[in-house]
């Protein structure tokens, strides 16, 4: 039986991931974490019956207990970290929407559990260094995030050296083929193909979602920033693609359901049968694909450039776009504003290397800037 524990059980990756190891058999779950959706991380805990739960938020920690009967309850950033320590877990899913608990990670890298990644805000804050731990732990990082399942699966039992050029898939968003003036925020959280959660879904819109997966890329598979490419490909059939050196190109395709990246980073290499809908390609008429328009998606370039410039400068662009996304959200900046604003943070800082703790000051004052831009 392999244990599992999933941090950000409530958000829409990890509701597909209870429902994932359900299904399968010889896996179960043995702890859960969530921000702050305490009916459901309750429902959950009564669903699949976990030796310990940890609440994020310590403001609903009261309301929770009351509804728990034999499940140890945690909360907090320590929570996670406490649980990670106690339960003897043989894979974590990581599917928080920002780089909260990354400590706790990190601790779960030392203990050799296996790392099932969603979070890529979690290897573009602190990629470097916990691509470090993981090759020194020798621990198995395996994407959840679809287009990085696919080069995973594309890359897995070749030559590094005969790879030319990994290339990522882009849906392009609600805004791919409409003007960005005048845009509604209703139109921004209306995504053409994935239903995501809204942080993600602005990020879709921006296109900032690529940037940030390019620099996941880069830390996921080691190759530079000139050899990870963008596409356009509004179908989100294929889920990204390799070019090897002698012009052989080798893709993942399947329809567009996160259960199928999530139940594969659990069983790799191993293949089982899926509750996802198989693709009938007989049934695909097209599959289109096209550059992506760097004028219109400032964001994808402003990536590539923090990831040029590498040290605490990605983190800090990360951290911007975030403080951003939020003001966006709570209709205190206009859409265009978001990467105009992450443009000054980023212009204003020095990128330096460090430990966890010099990177975690680097967003926090990426956070403030954003502030005294803003305000
Ligand atoms: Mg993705």
């Amino acid at each position: 039986m392999k244990k599992v524990i999933i941090l950000g059980s409530t958000g829409s990756i990890g509701r597909n991931a209870v429902q994932v190891i359900r299904n399968l058999p010889r896996y179960k779950i043995v702890g859960l974490a969530a921000y702050r959706n305490h009916r459901l991380l309750a429902q959950q805990a009564a669903l699949v019956k976990p030796q310990i739960i940890t609440l994020i938020n310590k403001g609903q920690h009261r309301n929770l207990k009351r509804k728990l009967h034999r499940v140890k309850l945690l909360s907090g950033e320590d929570g996670i970290a406490e649980m990670i320590e106690t339960l003897d877990a043989d894979k974590i899913i990581c599917a928080l929407a920002s780089s909260t608990g990354i400590r706790g990670i990190m601790r779960a890298i030392e203990r050799r559990i296996e790392l099932c990644l969603a979070t890529k805000e979690i290897l573009v804050n602190y990629g470097s260094l916990v691509m470090k731990k993981a090759r020194k732990c020798r621990v198995r990082i395996i994407p959840i995030d679809s287009e990085h399942s696919a080069i995973y699966q594309c890359l897995e039992g070749r030559d590094r050296d005969g790879v030319m050029n990994i290339i990522l898939t882009a849906s392009g968003g609600p805004f791919l083929r409409k003007s960005l003036r005048n845009v509604r925020k209703k139109d921004v959280l209306n995504h053409p193909v994935w239903k995501m959660g809204k942080k993600i879904t602005v990020d879709s819109a921006t296109m900032m979602n690529k940037g940030l997966e390019v620099i996941e890329a880069y830390h996921l598979f080691g190759f530079p920033a000139h050899m990870i490419k963008v596409v356009i490909h509004p179908e989100a059939i294929c889920h990204s693609l390799v070019q090897f050196k002698d012009g052989t190109m080798l893709a993942q395709l399947s329809t567009p359901d996160m259960r199928l990246p999530i139940q594969y980073a659990l069983t790799a290499p191993d293949r089982i049968p899926s509750t996802t809908t198989y693709l009938d390609i007989s049934q695909q008429k097209t599959l289109t694909f096209a550059a992506p328009n760097l004028k219109k998606f400032p964001c994808l370039d402003l990536a590539y450039r923090a990831l040029d410039a590498g040290k605490t400068m990605p983190a800090v662009l990360n951290t911007a776009n975030e403080e951003a996304v939020r003001l966006f959200l709570d209709d205190k900046i206009k859409f265009q504003h978001i990467p105009k604003i992450i443009e000054k943070v980023v212009a204003q800082h020095q990128p330096h290397e460090g430990n966890l703790d010099h990177y975690m000051q680097a967003t926090m004052w990426a956070r403030e800037k954003v502030k005294s831009i803003v305000c």
